[in-house]
């Protein structure tokens, strides 16, 4: 497997500052960004600059190489749609795809596509500016670079700016620190080496399981634990992937219309008897107990929709939270370690993490968890990191403290937009935008996986897609009408903000620390970074581009000329 798209002469390093016009330039080769370059060079036949500052394409997928690092969207559902060749001709080896495998799609794609040539890699944006004149973008690089375009889209990724607290010391370790999110692509030897992982997130989970087979002693400082249950990822056959592919299009109309941007009911993986009709509190201890044994030998997220109410209702949460704690009895021999890899938060607060093995490594000898919230870290050392009671020499830190969701990325680079606005300034108190796609005073930039938008708690590739469609089909509308520019409207702004965080705050998310409203980050603005439920999202969207973008503001050609 390549682990890096092939650099063209034009993307290589040492290349020249170039100095261009587009009609569209794309910041970010995740898959957002290789959607839109297909739909807008391909499709709409527009001159594109797609520029990344990774060395190859794959977003996250391209910076998460560390150990154990997997998908826990299913294979089948986790791929991208536009070419319904390459839905066909693409084959996945497992349930729960690994990182190697998904770059190496990410690869197959760009190469398929020819799209290398029009990319521009190792190459960071600095800054996009508004000039109102010509009603043109201007986009410079750390290389060098300007470009002039009349369209600019962002698909720098919801959790692409790695987090790490700043604890005093950093500098001090005389080891090596790594963080999941920005792992190098050069081999780390982990082996007979002592390893401290910080995080329990689906980030900290899998690295410690993997660098549990390896590490001579590994420390995992957990703060709260999360709920985590199996993921029962297995190989998957030929006519279990023929069968999704002969239904293809049927599916992928089935997830796009699903609250989570995946469907439950489509895959050869469903189990049929878990069907999420019914409430926790309506059965009886005996088939309550049943549905969640087996919803937990399904895996995947199966749990989540085994009752229609462990997101909503308190005893129901706490139904599933006993379940969980009973299994962690089972699986982790010293009762003090189970005790405190038992979740306390409710069900559902932060994300649910898959896991191959994890509770089981805990019985090793060379496994330690450390419980990072009574004992809390205080500072690194120049052997390792100090909590208030002990100091843990290690050689090696990984940091697993996960990322600046959805505004991160965006508010690193120096956007502005009309009378030298800037984004950051527009979202000191909370990120605001229309669909999270749009943001008033700033016209034609678009978002794609923006705050506000559902991405990052939705199927990200079906979502990045179904944005991809509604901002290209906004920007096709915009030149069949000789429109210039387009635009949310505040008031329109306002109420989506308002919806959003409307939901936001009726929801199980809110009731827990997490990066869904930033809540993971000291000092962060407090604010709903998602819009729940994708069937409402893409509905809202369809609605207002079949009313002529009613919401947005469209410049009248004459007046900007
Ligand atoms: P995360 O879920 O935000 O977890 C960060 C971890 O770091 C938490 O355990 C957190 O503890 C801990 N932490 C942060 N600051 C700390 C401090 N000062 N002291 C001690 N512990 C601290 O990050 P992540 O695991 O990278 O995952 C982020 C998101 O990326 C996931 O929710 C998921 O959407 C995505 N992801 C997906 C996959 C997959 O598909 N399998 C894999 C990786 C990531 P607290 O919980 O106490 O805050």
């Amino acid at each position: 497997m390549t682990d890096q798209v092939k650099l063209s002469p034009d993307s290589a390093k040492d290349r020249p500052a170039e100095r261009e016009t587009f009609d569209v330039v794309i910041v970010g080769a995740g898959f957002g960004g290789l959607a839109a370059l297909h739909k807008f060079r391909d499709e709409l036949g527009y001159s594109v600059r797609l520029i990344e500052a990774a060395s190859g394409a794959g977003g996250v997928w391209y910076w998460n190489g560390y150990p154990g690092a997997r998908c826990d969207v299913e294979s089948l559902q986790y791929a991208l749609a536009f070419s319904p060749e390459l839905t066909q001709e693409w084959s996945w080896t497992e349930r729960f795809s690994a990182q190697p495998e998904i770059l190496a799609y990410v690869n197959h794609v760009v190469e398929r596509f020819d799209m290398a040539r029009d990319m521009r890699l190792d190459t960071r944006v600095t800054s996009a500016s508004y000039d109102e004149t010509s009603a043109n973008w201007i986009i410079k690089t750390d290389r060098g670079d300007q470009y002039d375009a009349r369209y600019v889209i962002m698909a720098t990724g919801p959790l692409s700016t790695p987090y790490m607290p700043a604890w005093p010391g950093l500098d001090d370790f005389k080891g090596e620190i790594h963080h999941t999110g920005l792992w190098p692509h050069e081999p780390v030897d982990l082996s007979d080496k002592r390893v401290a992982i910080v995080g329990t997130g689906s980030s900290g989970v899998q690295a410690a399981t993997a660098v549990s087979q390896e590490a001579e002693h590994l420390f995992v400082f957990q703060r709260t634990p999360h709920h985590i249950v199996p993921a029962t990822n297995r190989p998957l056959d030929g006519d279990e992937q023929n069968a999704v592919k002969a239904r293809y299009p049927e599916l992928y109309a089935n997830w796009t219309s699903s609250p989570a941007g995946m469907s439950w009911r489509s895959l050869p993986t469903d189990d049929p008897v878990v069907t999420g009709d019914k409430s926790a509190l309506e059965v009886g201890d005996e088939e309550r107990q049943a549905t969640f044994e087996r919803a937990w030998n399904y895996g995947g997220t199966t749990l989540h929709r085994s009752f229609n109410d462990l997101l909503i209702d308190e005893r129901a949460s706490q139904y599933a939270n006993e379940f969980i704690a009973g299994k962690i009895a089972t699986l982790v021999k010293d009762p003090e370690t189970a005790a405190l890899l038992v979740p306390t938060q409710y069900y559902g607060t932060k994300r649910l993490i898959l896991e191959t093995g994890y509770y089981e490594i805990f019985n090793q000898p060379n496994v330690t968890l450390v419980d990072a919230k009574s004992d809390p870290i205080e500072c690194l050392t120049a052997k390792g990191i100090r909590t208030g009671s002990t100091d843990y020499d290690v050689d090696v830190i990984i940091f697993a403290t996960g990322y600046d969701a959805l505004t991160g990325s965006l508010n690193r680079i120096d956007i502005r937009g009309r009378d030298g606005m800037t984004l950051a300034d527009a979202w000191r108190d909370g990120p605001q935008s229309h669909l999270g796609i749009m943001v008033s005073g700033f016209p034609n930039i678009f978002l794609i996986s923006g705050p506000q938008s559902p991405s990052a708690l939705a199927n990200v590739i079906v979502a990045n897609e179904q944005q991809v469609n509604w901002v290209s089909d906004a920007v096709r509308y915009l030149d069949d009408h000789d429109i210039p520019a387009m635009e949310p409207e505040t008031e329109a702004q306002a109420k989506w903000v308002e919806e959003v965080n409307a939901r936001g705050m009726a929801s199980i998310y809110t009731k827990g620390a997490n990066w869904y409203w930033g809540a993971n980050i000291n000092g962060k603005s407090p604010s709903f970074l998602c819009f729940i439920n994708f069937a409402d999202y893409k509905a809202a969207c369809d609605e207002i581009a079949s009313t002529h973008y009613s919401g947005f503001v469209l410049a009248d050609a004459k007046q900007s000329a």
